[in-house]
């Protein structure tokens, strides 16, 4: 079992006071805290070995690349990609879709299709529309039902000839909901399509195993994992990598350059054009390691029952209304109370320490699904406490009553 105090002890910022009270932190879905290690692995690096990578004869230069591409190798391992050089570093989950999304440019043609899942981010639905446009293909939806879970018979129905892409989140930022993406690499694959899933809200809670799943491509963000703001993975198999065309040109990523004619350098530089964030991809694998020195089983056993409590004790107000009730969901609770208005509760609850999300969480169509402007949305890491909750369901009755 965690030992939550000790850990909580970890997170210097879960001790601030926010309005005058102690702070509750319940909007880990948009970004985690970071942890004491985290921060002062930054520090140790602008202060010990800062240079610019994979340029330099320099001692500093070597040392800088050497620990960047350590934290490469540390992040095959935890996703378990075959090759180092099928990790990418990016700027985030958003960058990493883009990357993607841009390299089908040159293949999709009018007529083909990419199936995105209606529980989708932005970040997922936004480049695939660009893509589209340039390319003539149809975007088409996987529809959502009423708890949140995508319909898998009418997913199955929409695969065919004409299908080329598959990009679906493998689990909800707006409904916590967990798809079933196992079942839809493989069978997206029957139609030869690739298949790309955006993990940002799976890797806080759980460790993929890309080869295991055989998607073509896993992306996710640093921040979402007690890593910092700027920094993320994008994983892709080898022959996808190399039949992409890069995404951005620029230092870094060529062979030789001149007027006639520039030849792109091997992977993963291809991809990874300029000065990356070298502090971020550095620190990205400190998180990592602290993370699994928890344990992702622990983790999520002891999310699971931060879910269930919250749950339960979020039902007993009157009026409320979760959304997002799927089967196999994680730690997030996004809900609405009958005649008032997300944003109210969310300012009241801000007044007494609380952090929640309120809006549209960046997935509009699920929102429209419902026919809501938007939820109150409370995510839980494994930091946060029982206690927290109690707090907080105090004080979303008392902002409701204040409301009504
Ligand atoms: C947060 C999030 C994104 C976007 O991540 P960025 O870090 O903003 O690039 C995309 N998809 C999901 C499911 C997310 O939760």
């Amino acid at each position: 079992m965690l030992d939550i105090q000790k850990i909580r002890a970890d997170f210097p910022i879960l001790t601030q006071k926010v309005n005058g009270k102690q702070l509750v932190y319940f909007d880990n879905g948009a970004t985690s805290q970071k942890p004491k290690v985290v921060i002062d692995a930054i520090t140790k690096y602008y202060e010990e070995i800062n240079a610019n990578i994979h340029r330099g004869v320099h001692t500093l230069s070597q040392l800088a690349t050497d620990a960047y591409e350590v934290s490469r190798g540390k992040i095959q391992q935890h996703i378990n990609a075959k090759f180092p050089y099928e990790v990418i570093f990016t700027s985030g989950t958003t960058h990493g879709i883009n990357a993607i999304a841009n390299g089908f440019a040159s293949i999709l043609k009018e007529g083909d299709e990419v199936l995105v899942s209606a529980l989708e981010h932005h970040s997922n639905i936004v480049p695939w529309q660009m893509l589209c446009e340039k390319t003539g293909a149809k975007l088409v939806v996987i529809p959502m039902n009423d708890e949140g879970e995508l319909i898998i018979s009418e997913f199955d129905k929409l695969l065919s000839d004409k299908t080329k892409v598959v990009t679906v989140n493998h689990i909800s930022n707006a409904l916590g909901t967990l798809n079933p993406i196992k079942y839809i690499i493989d069978k997206a694959h029957e139609f030869g399509a690739a298949v790309l899933i955006d993990g940002a809200q799976a890797v806080p809670h759980l460790k993929p195993d890309v080869q295991e799943l055989d998607c073509d491509f896993y992306v996710f963000s640093g921040h979402k994992i007690c890593g910092p703001t700027g920094v993320g993975i994008l994983y892709g198999k080898e022959e996808w990598l190399r039949k992409l065309p890069p995404y951005q040109g620029g230092g870094e990523m060529i062979a030789t350059v001149s007027f006639e004619k520039t030849t792109y350098a091997d992977l993963p530089h291809k991809f990874e054009a300029g000065t990356p964030n070298i502090a971020g991809g550095i620190v990205l694998g400190t998180a990592i390691d602290y993370l699994n020195e928890i344990g992702f089983e622990n983790i999520q056993a002891y999310e699971h029952e931060l879910l269930e409590y919250g749950t339960k004790r979020l039902l007993e107000i009157d009026g409320l209304k979760i959304f997002g009730t799927a089967k196999e969901k994680t730690s997030v609770i996004s809900f609405n109370i009958e005649g008032v208005h997300p944003y109210d509760i969310g300012t009241i609850i801000d007044k007494l320490g609380i952090a929640v999300r309120t809006g549209h969480h960046c997935a509009q169509p699920i929102m429209d699904f419902y026919q809501i402007p938007g939820t109150i949305r409370a995510s839980f890491a494994f930091y946060n406490t029982k206690e927290e909750i109690d707090i907080f369901v105090e004080a979303v009755k008392k902002a409701k009553m204040m409301l009504s």
